[in-house]
């Protein structure tokens, strides 16, 4: 192997980049050097803050990969899936080594020059639209609702905006006239030709699901999400059945396998996430799926640099590009993080050209925050 892509260390740090954050305000990075220097970056899920990833790259993973060919990421990835397949299969194992495959991608290109779209097999597209992904809504009145998603929409000219529920997951159709009367406000608002979707978090019924996404078709939505729980894959499947409306699903989806059964139960848009299940590996293998299926592959993504980036890449390759990207965080919060990252630019990214990710971390500033 080439001195220059051995694995020499591989570190995993939780960032805080304002005080006070959330754990799910934060970052989970993995940074990977080799023996000539040569440093990727990639990021796992901050769920809980990312901690039980970090904790697998740490303590797990990182003795195995240290002394390995950077270049062999795939070989890699299922050695360590399997061995560590009890911590698992699914959330922070997949999550850790998603971080670890956008790591080795980035390494991959910065080591033969190339940016990662290019070794994908190339670009069908270097400008990638996206939507603005507004949480939260569940906790909000119809006139709060119309007024955050108005401020993004004014400020960032979103190609599609996607209203989501965040409500509590332990309770289900809990005020069905007040959803619906939402999307009802946010539809006249930005009128009816620009494109909506909806996103209930899981916290429907079945009867539930069929009633909110009746109301969307009569409305012009284009997607409704997780209308009911993601591990009831046949209700998901019989939702999205019965519905005109596309459903969508898969973001808390981990393995090709499961995707397969969320495909066979009836969905027929899959949105699996770059830093939740296989990185940049990961998300080939679902766009292969898809494809195959006749399925529109449209990734979960809410982390606005290292995952933005590595998804804008995959999505760069993909023929079938049917919707926007999703775009979650726009404020900007992490920028002092990175010497370039793409950024909003009127609805869309750039996907950059550099080797690798094609991104600069400022790592002085990343450590400051560790
Ligand atoms: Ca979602």
């Amino acid at each position: 192997m080439a001195a220059s892509t051995r694995i020499k260390s591989v570190e995993a740090m939780q960032v805080t980049w304002a005080s006070g954050d959330p754990p799910g305000r934060r970052s989970a990075l993995v940074k990977i050097t080799t023996e000539d220097g040569v440093a990727g970056w990639g990021e796992a899920s901050p769920m809980q803050g990312g901690l039980h990833s970090l904790g697998i790259v740490e303590r797990d993973l990182a003795p195995a990969l240290v002394g390995a060919d950077a270049l062999d990421h795939a070989v890699l990835y299922d050695r360590l899936f399997h061995r560590h397949i009890k911590l698992g299969p699914e959330g922070a194992l997949t999550g850790a080594l998603a971080a670890v495959d956008i790591a080795l991608w980035d390494i991959k290109g910065k080591a033969l020059g190339l940016p990662v779209w290019k070794l994908l097999g190339g670009a069908w597209r270097k400008e990638i639209p996206y939507y603005a992904s507004i949480g939260g809504n569940a906790g909000r009145t119809v006139d709060e609702t119309v007024r955050v998603v108005e401020a993004r929409w004014r400020k960032e000219n979103p190609a599609a905006i996607k209203i989501r529920w965040d409500g509590d997951r332990t309770r289900q159709d809990e005020d069905i006239p007040g959803d619906i009367a939402k999307a009802k406000a946010v539809r006249k608002l930005v009128g009816d030709d620009f494109p909506l979707a909806f996103d209930a978090n899981n916290q429907y019924s079945v009867g539930g699901a069929i009633r909110v996404g009746r109301a969307l078709e009569e409305l012009g939505y284009i997607w409704f999400e997780e209308p009911v729980q993601h591990y009831d894959v046949r209700a998901m499947g019989e939702v999205a059945q019965r519905l005109d409306i596309t459903v969508s699903a898969a973001e808390q989806t981990y393995t090709v396998q499961a995707l397969v059964d969320m495909v066979e139960a009836g969905v027929r848009m899959v949105q699996p996430d770059i830093v939740k299940m296989g990185g940049i590996t990961g998300l080939m293998q679902c766009a292969a799926i898809c494809y195959a299926h006749g399925v529109e592959l449209v990734p979960h993504q809410t982390q606005p640099t290292i995952g933005n980036l590595a998804n804008l890449h995959v999505l760069a390759t993909i023929m079938h590009l049917t919707k926007p990207a999703e775009f979650a965080d726009a404020g900007g919060r992490m920028d002092a993080g990175f010497r370039s990252i793409p950024k909003p630019d009127n609805g869309r990214f750039r996907v950059p050209d550099g080797p690798g990710l094609g991104m600069e971390v400022n790592e002085d500033e990343i450590r400051k925050r560790i």
